[in-house]
């Protein structure tokens, strides 16, 4: 049994959203560097509740027969990199999957724990052009960290561990030009081959005030935004995922 606590945000026992194609739990981790302006997160990003690993164990025991995988998010999950993995290693002695979704801030951590082949999956947020300083700090309120992103991109690929990218998107934020270059960047980095999923944003999870209805992409304006990062580079799967209809593959290869 490994000794370990977790400063826990919360668990899902069964999701078929956050990992395509299997049913998994979703063991949500408390903490982030971030302060994105349209956090759906938020009230994840500090304080404390410790749980013991014990308990989580004991969870997964629970769902192990309905689960293929256990996805650990956040916060940003990297920022307890004993507590994944602690999780991933129990998860993998239960014959499950890991996935992990991060904003990839925290390239090191990643990069050891590709190593030690404890994460099935990588579900890489990219905010903004990794070339765009400004826009990035903007939208996370933290200034240099598109670097850091950056690396982890590149350590998943050369890692050829499995890679989603996924890029929310607002009005006047992130849009048609951001997603083209995201697009662009994602073929240079060598990582054209991996799904991208272009994500709306939704107003009704963001703290009040920071952004307005009217920034929402339509469903229509999403497929759009899949059209324009498609014919921008020779991306192989270009999703979109919407309130109104869900995940959908809109051009893949
Ligand atoms: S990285 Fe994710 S969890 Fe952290 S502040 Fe941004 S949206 Fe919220």
């Amino acid at each position: 049994m490994t000794q370990i606590r977790i400063n826990l945000g919360g668990i899902v026992p069964f999701s078929t959203i956050d990992w395509r194609g299997k049913a998994s739990m979703v063991i949500f981790l408390r903490g982030c560097p971030f302060r994105c302006l349209y956090c759906q997160n938020h009230d994840l990003l500090e304080g404390d509740n410790y749980v013991e690993m014990q308990e989580i164990e004991e969870d997964i025991n629970k769902n192990e027969d309905f689960i293929d995988a256990v996805v650990i998010s956040g916060g940003e999950p990297f920022m307890q990199p004993g507590a994944i993995e602690a999780i991933a290693e129990y998860a993998k002695t239960r014959s499950l999957f890991v996935g992990v979704q991060t904003n990839g801030f925290y390239p090191e951590a990643i990069e050891s724990m590709l190593r030690k082949e404890l994460i099935d999956k990588i579900f890489l947020d990219i905010k903004a052009p990794l070339s765009d300083k400004k826009l990035y700090a903007k939208l996370t309120k933290v200034p240099g960290v598109e670097e850091r992103v950056k690396k982890t991109l590149g350590t998943c690929v050369r890692a050829k561990i499995e890679l989603e990218v996924q890029t929310t998107v607002f009005k006047h934020l992130a849009g048609a030009e951001e997603v083209k270059r995201i697009a662009k960047e994602l073929e240079e980095a060598g990582a054209a081959h991996c799904p991208y999923v272009i994500q709306q944003g939704r107003v009704e999870l963001v703290p009040s005030g920071e952004i307005k209805e009217k920034d929402v992409f339509s469903h229509e304006e999403l497929k759009e935004l899949a059209a324009i990062a498609y014919h921008a580079a020779s991306l192989k799967e270009v999703r979109i995922r919407t309130r109104e209809e869900g995940e959908e593959v809109i051009y893949i290869i």
